[in-house]
């Protein structure tokens, strides 16, 4: 017994209902019937990080050096290898000391961005659907967010000329994320140019999640944003090793962009935390300077199971394009269901977790996600599940 009484802080409070925690209780309640559930709801891959990335984990634990604080903004050699990627891959050039900053998970800076840059008052123009910790830490740094609805009719891109003139002008903050989650939508060269232009127009600070730049198909290269004229004016850009490598569990990803901005949040983790680990970042190294062909071996595994599980949705009756990128499938609910009533159908009756879509968002409302991580034998398994789930 606690001889203080403790209440949380207002911000953590007023987080809203984590919707994913009664998915996890009715899964739980599923299992504990002896059902054996298949869990395409979370957006974790399932593979192993290739072997020469954990060689080079292994060896660069040894060094004593390593063992030690690192630097708050990443070894210049990490920074480094960045900048080259980023160029290799994007044809696009940053000055490594300035305008790269390392992050322990792209998750850290973009849950710092609105700490470095936002004040009370501030709104924040985030996507909805989408992932939920652009809004947390918005409000977390006291600002408001602002909720841009993406709809199909617009490719599930924002539409600016929606926003209402006031909010633009108190507007700090955009964030945007191209290739999508959890809508799977990609975004062009006009959109990236139109992004520019009202960022300018409305003095809008642009943070482009890029956590999926490559994990795409049938020869599609996903762009960055910093690729077209004037972002970087504008913006930078958070990119994850997570996804690429499969390296969900090791934290480390980089942002890239305007110097003031990098510098910013260089600020912020200089007083939070103390960088990435120094032998994570070394590994990192190895895996943006290596051969990329296990990332076109991984994708082409996630293609595979891409069209195993689109093939048993059309067979189940639902219609939808095959996204380009990311490894997620956003699909219309069936007609005249709502997407929680659609996730408990696909538990009870084939023991299938999929995602309600409006657990990203009210704009989600009326679609289900499904994640292309597990095993095509257990997507499979899946598919044949849902085909006769909806067979009635
Ligand atoms: C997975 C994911 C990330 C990456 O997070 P890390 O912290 O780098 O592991 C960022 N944004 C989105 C939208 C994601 O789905």
């Amino acid at each position: 017994m606690s001889k203080i009484r403790i209440s949380f802080a207002e911000r953590i409070e007023k987080l809203p209902p984590y919707l994913f925690a009664a998915i996890d209780a009715k899964k739980s309640e599923v299992q504990a019937r002896g059902v054996d559930v298949i869990d395409l709801g979370v957006g974790d891959p399932d593979m192993p990080t290739p072997a020469h990335i954990v060689a080079a984990l292994q060896k660069a634990a040894e060094k004593r050096e390593n063992h030690r604080y690192p630097s708050y903004v990443g070894m210049p050699s990490f920074r480094q290898a960045a900048a080259d990627w980023f160029a290799g891959r994007f044809g696009v050039d940053f000055d490594p000391a300035s305008e790269v900053v390392s992050l322990i998970g792209s998750k850290e800076g973009i849950a710092h961005m609105p700490l470095a840059f936002v004040d009370p008052g501030d709104y924040v123009l985030v996507p909805d659907p989408g992932y939920p910790v652009y809004a947390i830490a918005t409000t977390f740094a006291g600002g408001t967010p602002w909720k841009m609805p993406l709809k199909a009719e617009n490719g599930f891109l924002p539409d600016y000329d929606a926003i209402p003139a006031e909010v633009a002008a108190k507007a700090k903050l955009l964030f945007i994320n191209y290739p999508n989650n959890p809508t799977g939508a990609v975004a062009d060269e006009a959109f990236f140019l139109k992004t520019v232009e009202f960022a300018a127009r409305h003095n809008i600070i642009v943070c482009h999640d890029a956590a999926y730049t490559e994990i795409a198909y049938d020869g599609y290269k996903p762009l960055s944003f910093l690729e077209v004229p004037g972002a970087r004016e504008v913006g930078i850009e958070f990119h994850s090793l997570s996804k690429t490598y499969n390296m969900t569990g090791w934290r480390i990803g980089f942002a890239i962009g305007h110097p003031e901005l990098v510098a910013g949040l260089g600020k912020v983790k200089t007083n939070i935390d103390s960088g990435a680990f120094q032998a994570i970042q070394e590994a990192a190294i190895t895996a943006l300077s290596a051969d990329q062909q296990c990332v076109r071996e991984m994708c082409e595994i996630y293609r595979g199971r891409r069209e195993l599980m689109v093939s048993f949705l059309t067979r189940a009756g639902f219609t939808l394009k095959s996204p380009q990128a990311t490894f997620y499938l956003w699909i219309d609910n069936p007609a005249g269901m709502t997407s929680a009533e659609v996730s408990s159908m696909f538990l009870e009756k084939a023991g299938v977790v999929v995602t309600p879509g409006n657990g990203f968002g009210a704009a989600g409302e009326g679609y289900f996600r499904i994640s292309l991580t597990v095993p095509e034998v257990r997507l499979n398994e899946a598919g044949e599940r849902i085909v006769k789930a909806l067979k009635v």
